[in-house]
């Protein structure tokens, strides 16, 4: 980085840390640092730290502390939902329902268990990025035993009807997970109101922590005879009442609840500013740069998620020369965007290879500024325009 300027507009792919979750975190690593399961005093504190964090993330969604299970990130916490729920049930049936447009880190576990014999429905999407409820509930058979459809999509920000979708679960006695990586702080999320049996959520996407996530998983009460229905993934020590065993990251949850806190405090106001600016990009793009186009839904979307599409040109090239003049952005998923296929996301809401390989990700923060998104609309118009002018696409 060697501009005095540097935009960081990639923070669907991760956050910065709020400076008061990296001082919490830096205390909890000097004096937090006993085992969470041992006896003496230091363990105590320690596990009175992890109870204390466990009680503040619990409240955000509604949930009881011991309904929450923290994991090593928000793609195991995935993995955990649905190879647990799928290991767990495979007596009562081999069918698993998820959409078109999941995150890896939920669309390859389902892939996985595909080669172990279960049978996964990927259901279509609109050209919004919304799954039809009423194809949802068609797909429904008395073997389907897991539902698994992401509360907000991670390249283009549509949020799906989820407590309708939780609704069609619950009517038809199937487990309902959303991957709720994006949403989580960002959105209200209510996992009693919103009919949700497994969430998971990842620190790193709300100023948090690298290396700390969660799932939720519904405690008793909505069925009888589930039980507890999911089979851990790791077999080892008790921590976390068995579900996940290993050595608990204190420190790291620690800043996960100040990160939690923080966005309690600041959710609502945050996202009214950051759909402000949202849009403000959003329209002004549309109305200034000719054969650009909006990906995802319009109105019901992320607060902090623009994606773009630009005819004729490629969105690798749009994010390295944006790269160039200090501002920093994406083609869409991070994981996908040194691979040369095209987002299967783009192509699920019907983009023709080439439009979805003329896409760009701009995710904003709390951190962002006006003036930030000034410098972005200056600059944009004539990265697209020289990269037009020696595009081989172009008639
Ligand atoms: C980032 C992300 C994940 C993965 O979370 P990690 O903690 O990075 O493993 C899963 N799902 C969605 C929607 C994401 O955005």
């Amino acid at each position: 980085m060697t501009r005095s300027r540097y935009v960081y507009l990639d923070n669907a792919a991760t956050t910065p840390m709020d400076p008061k979750v990296i001082d919490e975190i830096n205390m909890h690593f000097k004096e937090t640092y006993g085992n969470s399961s041992s006896l003496h005093s230091m363990g105590q504190k320690a596990g009175q730290i992890l109870e204390k964090s466990r009680e503040i993330i619990a409240s955000l969604i509604n949930a009881k502390p011991e309904e929450i299970f923290f994991t090593s990130s928000g793609t195991e916490a995935d993995n955990l939902a649905i190879i647990g729920v799928a290991r767990k049930n495979r007596e009562k049936g081999n069918h698993i329902i998820t959409s078109s447009i999941e995150h890896h880190a939920v669309e390859n576990p389902c892939k996985e268990l595909e080669k172990e014999g279960f049978k996964v429905t990927f259901l279509s999407v609109d050209k919004d990025g919304l799954i039809n409820l009423n194809e949802l509930e068609q797909k429904v058979t008395d073997k389907t035993i897991l539902i698994t459809i992401m509360f907000a999509n991670n390249e283009i920000g549509s949020i799906q009807l989820i407590k309708e979708i939780g609704a069609i679960a619950r009517k038809h006695d199937v487990i309902f997970h959303t991957d709720a990586v994006q949403a989580f702080g960002k959105v209200p999320i209510d996992v009693n109101d919103m009919n949700i049996d497994l969430l998971s959520a990842s620190a790193h996407k709300l100023y948090g922590p690298k290396g700390i996530g969660l799932l939720y998983i519904r405690e008793k009460g909505i069925r009888k005879g589930w039980g507890k229905f999911i089979k851990p993934l790791l077999f080892g020590g008790g921590h976390e009442r068995e579900m996940r065993p290993s050595t608990v990251a204190v420190p790291l949850i620690a800043g996960f609840a100040k990160a939690v806190e923080i966005a309690k405090q600041e959710m609502s106001q945050e996202a009214e500013r950051q759909t402000k600016l949202r849009d403000k990009i959003i329209n002004w793009v549309l109305e200034n740069i000719k054969d650009s186009y909006l990906n995802g839904h319009p109105k019901q979307r992320l607060p902090n998620n623009v994606n773009l599409g630009f005819r004729y040109i490629e969105g690798e090239s749009i994010v390295l020369d944006l790269d160039m003049e200090g501002i920093a952005t994406s083609t869409g998923s991070a994981c996908s965007s040194k691979s040369l296929d095209p987002s299967h996301v783009l192509l699920a809401i019907g983009l023709k290879p080439e439009e979805a390989h003329g896409s760009l990700r701009i995710s904003l923060s709390k951190f962002i500024k006006e003036e930030d998104v000034n410098y972005l609309l200056e600059t944009l118009p004539h990265v697209i325009e020289r990269l037009r002018k020696i595009s081989p696409l172009r008639k």
